[in-house]
């Protein structure tokens, strides 16, 4: 018997343990602060009134003999994905019903989708980003190259030519970086995949996020049927963190080494996953329902009023960022050359705020800090206040 020797390969990720042993010994040892939490990647706002009431009823069918339900279908069921598909229409992207495959989140289809692909292939994955594309094809031992981003493309990293990829991760908005591609952009990754012979593993987590003329999906892009899977949640648009559900889009063109890789999908979940429980698919179908979408904008307006709080503060203070105004993350220079971990400290011991450092998105995030709106209107404010308060000071001193 061997384990998988890839495991030795992952890099160790301290970073949120180093958060946390860190703020805790800054509150043991200063009682009277009052630390105010800006590193937290986990929503806050409780769930809407409509998406509870629907799983309320999701649970009363299941005490019924008549309305019981058992195993659902692999893929999801209907009711589900034709809303789904309806809310595709709604920002003009046709996506049909039967290759929309509803799963219990982004996080598991991330990884889990390397299943349908050889490890023989080559993944290209942007620095900085969420570690779980780095990390789950670590372990299922393919070979990664890196799209480093920086402040001369504003942590939108784009195709280059001489490096050839067969599996591309993006994720826009970001996290953490929250910078989200235009059009023009998107459009050059998908003639990029085309031309490879890739596939773009698109994460769409945050697409609701998006205020500007920008696009809310890959499929905004011509060709993108051809080369392109979407990963989306429900996690942060509509509080889901804790339920668990997302959808996972395979378009029916997309064809590889003579295969659908729908047909794969389908294959893979129904032979690895049971479905997303009847009470969690009532509440996710609540949640693409007017009076749901309705409800879900007032705590995603919430969000977004803390981030240009964040933001103006920044510009205030004249901070590099990117994020902020199509994001739920505010991802900024750390002052003064300061290391991620130096500013991490500084911020804490000074002024009692908690963020992260950037380099645990990977090592282009080294000199950054990342910032989130994930807190009360109120904290928030405190939080820039202080921030303003310990920064303004040395930062008029220095120009
Ligand atoms: C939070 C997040 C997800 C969501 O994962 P779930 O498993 O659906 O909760 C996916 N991708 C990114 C980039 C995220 O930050």
């Amino acid at each position: 018997m061997k384990i998988n020797g890839n495991f030795d390969k992952l890099v160790p990720n301290y970073l949120f343990a180093d958060v946390a042993r860190k703020t805790n010994e800054f509150i043991a040892a200063n009682p009277d602060k009052k630390v105010i939490r800006l590193g937290i990647g986990d929503v806050t706002l409780p769930l809407a009134p409509v998406v509870v009431d629907a799983m309320q009823r999701g649970c009363e069918d299941l005490r019924d003999q008549k309305t019981f339900k058992g195993y659902p279908e692999y893929e999801g069921y209907d009711f589900v994905r034709n809303k789904i598909s309806d809310y595709y229409q709604s920002f003009g992207v046709k996506i049909d019903a039967d290759e929309i495959f509803i799963s219990d989140g982004a996080k598991s289809d991330c990884g889990n989708i390397g299943d349908i692909f050889s490890q023989d292939n080559t993944v290209l994955i942007p620095d900085p980003v969420y570690p779980v594309y780095v990390d789950a094809n670590i372990m299922a031992g393919r070979n990664i190259i890196y799209a480093p981003a920086g402040e001369d493309d504003n942590f939108l990293p784009m195709p280059d030519k001489n490096v050839k990829a067969d599996i591309i991760y993006l994720c826009s908005p970001n996290n953490p970086t929250g910078a989200a591609y235009n059009f023009g952009q998107l459009k050059e990754w998908v003639e990029y995949a085309l031309e490879n012979d890739a596939v773009i593993l698109y994460d769409a987590a945050y697409e609701a996020f998006i205020r500007d003329e920008l696009p809310r999906s890959i499929y905004c892009i011509d060709g993108a049927r051809e080369c392109a899977i979407e990963l989306c949640s429900l996690s942060k648009t509509a509080g889901f963190t804790g339920v668990r559900c997302g959808y996972t889009v395979v378009p029916k063109e997309l064809v590889r080494g003579g295969k659908k890789l729908h047909d794969m999908w389908y294959r893979r979940q129904a032979t690895k996953f049971n479905g997303v429980s009847w009470a969690v698919q009532c509440a996710a179908a609540a949640v693409f329902t007017p009076e749901g979408q309705r409800q879900c904008r007032k705590n995603l307006d919430y969000y977004h009023e803390n981030a240009m709080l964040i933001a103006k503060t920044l510009d205030e203070l004249g901070i590099y960022y990117t994020g902020g105004k199509n994001s739920p993350y505010i991802w900024m220079k750390c002052p003064f050359n300061m290391s991620s971990w130096e500013f991490f400290d500084y911020l804490l011991s000074n002024a009692a705020v908690v963020g992260t450092p950037g380099e645990g998105f990977g090592s282009c995030g080294k000199g950054y800090f990342r910032l989130t709106s994930f807190n009360s209107h109120e904290k928030t404010a405190e939080a820039a206040e202080r921030m303003k308060d310990i920064l303004e000071f040395r930062l008029n001193v220095n120009s």
